[in-house]
């Protein structure tokens, strides 16, 4: 410590200069050697920071009095002492502002061990996907084509030219963040000349420049599940952003997509279907082969009087649950075919069997009755 320069000297103020005059001295000496403004300038940031420290004790009236009656040994390892930080960030937080984009106070050496560059997991990725809703019974293969970082294949994710290394940090010997300290906190903040990094690199990889990764075209297959559902995310490990300094790749999610089919829809596990009859044929019954979403055949048997609305239902042939065991059922819906047009044949017998059944059934139904009134 006994090197150390005298701070009234470093800020070139005379022993009695003003607070204001030790602020100005001090934003001249921050504006030019701020190391980013110098990156990679050793001597500048030395001078950067021998700066802050002088000013960090000159502009503090306790600590400049100390400095002033004990010199060094005065305001050397005074950490439980207060220190005048928020002087700095109100009177400096527009120079801090521009050079540390964020409300930043004059540096302290980090208090961290070193610790060498922290691996940092990639970025999760998403990518949507549509299928039909016979893929999702069936379950298929899709293939995605995602942009992503991988990790650089010049470099093996290093960043670093063949043969060289990253340069370890000076400001924060690695740590990636500094210490800085307010009365009796201390907060850290990531550091701004290794952005976090903990260490720069000085010879870079030429394919990727030293950012260790490079952003590329993937198209990755994926399995789909047989009774995969509207909505469900799929989530592929390791697909997504490579990390850095070693870090393990983020996830890509596949959030699934279902188009609604015509003919089919889903209801739970169960699939179901419309059928549409003839009002003859759900009168008198009558068997019928009908289409599977799965493409096989299934032979109905319709009851004679069947329903409007009725279900047929079959076991088993409905989705299958994800996590095995019983499929849904496969349901029928039977409903009418109403003709809106009529050949004169047809329309006399529909006249005719109208009018056996209006009398059949006059005054127990009101609609018959309206049905009897309206042809008539
Ligand atoms: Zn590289
Ligand atoms: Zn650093």
């Amino acid at each position: 410590m006994s090197t150390k320069r005298d701070f009234y000297d470093i800020l070139s103020v005379s022993k009695t200069a003003s607070v204001d005059e030790i602020k100005k001295a001090y934003r001249k000496l921050a504006m030019q050697y701020h190391p980013d403004k110098n990156p990679g300038d050793k001597a500048a940031e030395a001078k950067f920071r021998e700066a802050t420290e002088a000013y960090e004790v000159l502009s503090d009236q306790t600590k400049r009095q100390k400095y002033d009656q004990y010199g060094h040994a005065g305001v050397h390892g005074q950490h439980g002492q207060h220190a005048n930080m928020d002087d700095i960030f109100e009177n400096f937080g527009d120079i801090f502002e521009s050079f540390f984009g964020g409300q930043q106070g004059a540096r302290k050496k980090s208090q961290r061990q070193a610790s060498g560059p922290q691996p940092q997991r990639g970025h999760d990725l998403s990518q949507r996907i549509e299928i039909t809703l016979k893929e999702a019974y069936l379950g298929c293969k899709k293939d995605v084509k995602i942009y992503h970082f991988e990790v650089c294949g010049g470099c093996k994710g290093s960043g670093c030219k063949d043969g060289t290394k990253p340069t370890i940090c000076s400001t924060c010997h690695g740590a990636g963040s500094v210490v800085h300290q307010q009365g009796f906190f201390n907060f850290s903040q990531p550091c701004t000349k290794c952005r976090g990094q903990g260490a720069t690199i000085t010879s870079p990889c030429g394919e990727c420049r030293g950012s260790m990764r490079t952003q590329k075209y993937e198209t990755i297959s994926i399995n789909i599940p047989a009774g995969i559902y509207q909505g469900a995310e799929l989530r592929v490990v390791g697909k997504g952003d490579a990390g850095v300094f070693g870090g393990p790749a983020g996830d890509l999610f596949v959030p699934v997509d279902i188009t609604p089919d015509k003919v089919f829809h889903r209801r739970e596990y169960d699939l179901v279907t419309t059928l549409t009859l003839t009002y003859p044929q759900l009168v008198l019954g009558c068997q019928i082969e009908i289409e599977h979403i799965d493409g096989t055949k299934e032979l109905l048997k319709i009851p004679k009087g069947c329903a409007v609305g009725k279900e047929i239902i079959i076991a088993g042939k409905g989705f299958p649950q994800l996590r095995g065991g019983a499929r849904g059922r496969f349901i029928i819906v039977t409903a009418c075919d109403i003709p809106t047009k009529l050949d004169e044949e047809s329309r006399s017998a529909l006249l005719s069997f109208a009018e056996k059944l209006g009398n059949k059934s006059q005054g127990s139904s009101g609609i018959a009755g309206f049905f009897k009134k309206f042809l008539g």
